[in-house]
């Protein structure tokens, strides 16, 4: 469980596409807060890649389990608020901060959220 925000697939979909795109880019930096996903220090911007379910993003792929509910209500809200500090911690060193949410990397919106990206890297 400890890993499991570590190198998941939507987060290895996206480095691959940029890397190809020739994008060079530092992972899960640890003495940023939050350890980003993506660090692109040439364009001063960090990418983070969230999964729907464990970053609670409110699409239909973050239902809440029918058992236990008000613990998995509880620890993915922690999640999410979390991720808040954390993004306003990079805001105020500097950083600018994009989020893709896994439901936006299906192959039928993959090349439309790509491109968003990159008009956001070259902004
Ligand atoms: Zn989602």
């Amino acid at each position: 469980m400890k890993n499991f925000q570590k190198n998941t697939k939507p987060e290895i979909v996206v480095r691959t596409i940029l890397f190809k795109k020739g994008y060079r880019f530092k992972i899960h930096d640890k003495k940023l807060p939050g350890k980003p996903d993506i660090v692109l220090p040439k364009y001063n911007t960090i990418i983070n890649i969230h999964g729907c379910y464990w970053h609670y993003h409110g699409c239909n792929r973050s239902s809440i389990p029918k058992t236990r509910t008000s613990y998995w209500i509880n620890k993915l809200e922690n999640n999410k608020k979390r991720d808040f500090q954390n993004k306003r911690k990079l805001l105020r060193m500097g950083w600018r901060v994009v989020d893709i949410w896994e439901c936006t990397l299906k192959k039928k919106d993959l090349k439309n959220t790509i491109n968003k990206l990159e008009r956001m890297i070259a902004a």
